[in-house]
């Protein structure tokens, strides 16, 4: 009912494209430095961190972004990102924690599989470029084991 109600018709809706880097990773057609799944939800690190620990939580539903979204999957991807953003507050200590969201091209959305961004966050530590600057997955895999463990 609430879906069809804001169901999102606009001229701009984006169609999903099965091959974009999340779908994939989804397939396990490529690889991720992997922190939790379960049936509805994939989390992993970010390739190309603006702050260390920056962590993704995307949904396993198949949608660009938090307009065409279900509302059952919206759900689950919201708890599951407080969940993430707990661990890493456990796990990484830092006194902020930033959650973000971009959706369409014109708020910076690179990726086109909703997913959220959760940042530990430090006062004097400036965020780095958005989606700039790749990184060995070597170097992310220990911080990934960290936030594992305290889950
Ligand atoms: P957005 O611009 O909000 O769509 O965010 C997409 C994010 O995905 C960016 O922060 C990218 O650094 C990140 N990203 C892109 N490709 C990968 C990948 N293969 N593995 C992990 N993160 C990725």
């Amino acid at each position: 009912m609430l879906d069809d109600l804001y169901k999102y018709n606009g001229d701009d809706a984006m169609a999903y494209d099965p091959n974009n880097i999340f779908a994939r990773i989804l397939r396990k057609e490529l690889p991720c430095v992997k922190i939790y799944e379960d049936e509805d939800v994939l989390s992993f690190l970010d390739i190309m961190p603006q702050v260390e620990g920056h962590s993704l939580v995307i949904p396993k539903e198949a949608a660009c972004d938090i307009l065409d979204l279900s509302s059952a999957s919206a759900s689950r991807l919201i708890v599951a990102t407080q969940r993430i953003a707990r661990a890493i507050k456990s796990a990484l200590k830092p006194p902020g924690i930033m959650v973000m969201q971009l959706n369409g091209a014109a708020a910076g959305q690179t990726v086109p599989h909703i997913h959220f961004h959760v940042l530990p966050r430090h006062e004097g530590i400036d965020m780095k470029l958005h989606a700039r600057q790749m990184v060995d997955p070597k170097v992310l895999e220990p911080i990934a084991a960290r936030i594992r463990a305290a889950l």
